[in-house]
């Protein structure tokens, strides 16, 4: 299989997925999409009700403006692969559990395994903590560059805290102009934050032409 046909099984085990609680009350489990061979990965928090409804990534009202925001900058929906650290929707749209983080970062891993991007642009505190690093405060390390396992991680504000707070909005919109300036040139080494934690073990994923599991690691 190429890269695009295990995206796309991936994907198909995604919107079955029973590993947790979150997929009892699910309408449609939210892989993700965008470009398979995109330098630039957007990793949100989780599916909202729109994308719940939808199994699309970022549709609803925040996910809306973060991809006007981008259009803005140069950067177009098709351009970029996007997903969430948890594929499904938080009932209420809650903040999601750790333990269904832990669920779901197999499915994460490897799509950022296949889709091997340059730069991931991690939207929001969860998925900061859960991507880069538990000691990191999104309102103190936003628009940083980090860098972990040969990639590279821009922390924005989530654009529901923006639609939120007029203050958070002008914050949100500051990261992106930085965000602009960082993929608009090469970032001096200086810049960069160096991240040693050593990320937890991948498994997992794609079905091979038998239905079995095929492991990609
Ligand atoms: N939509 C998503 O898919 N993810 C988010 O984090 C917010 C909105």
């Amino acid at each position: 299989m190429d890269k695009t046909e295990l995206l796309n099984a991936l994907a198909d085990e995604i919107r079955v997925c029973p590993l947790c609680r979150l997929a009892e009350t699910r309408i449609h489990a939210v892989p993700g999409d965008g470009d398979d061979k995109a330098e630039i990965m957007f990793v949100g928090e989780g599916p909202g009700q729109q994308e719940d409804e939808t199994g699309h990534p970022f549709v609803g009202k925040s996910g809306k403006l973060l991809i006007n925001e981008l259009r803005k900058i140069g950067i177009t929906r098709d351009q970029v692969f996007i997903t969430n650290i948890v594929k499904c929707r938080p009932p209420g749209n809650r903040n999601p559990l750790a333990d269904e983080i832990a669920a779901c970062n197999d499915w994460l891993s490897a799509q950022i395994a296949l889709v091997e991007p340059k730069f991931i642009v991690v939207v929001g505190g969860p998925s900061l903590n859960t991507l880069v690093s538990k000691n990191l405060r999104i309102t103190k390390d936003r628009s940083r560059v980090f860098k972990k396992d040969g990639i590279l991680f821009i922390p924005i504000l989530h654009p529901a805290a923006a639609l939120r707070s007029p203050d958070t909005m002008k914050l949100f919109l500051e990261d992106l102009a930085n965000l602009k300036d960082f993929l608009s040139r090469e970032i001096r080494p200086d810049e960069i934050t160096e991240i040693e934690e050593k990320p937890a073990p991948v498994k997992a994923v794609a079905p091979d032409e038998d239905g079995g599991t095929l492991s990609l690691f």
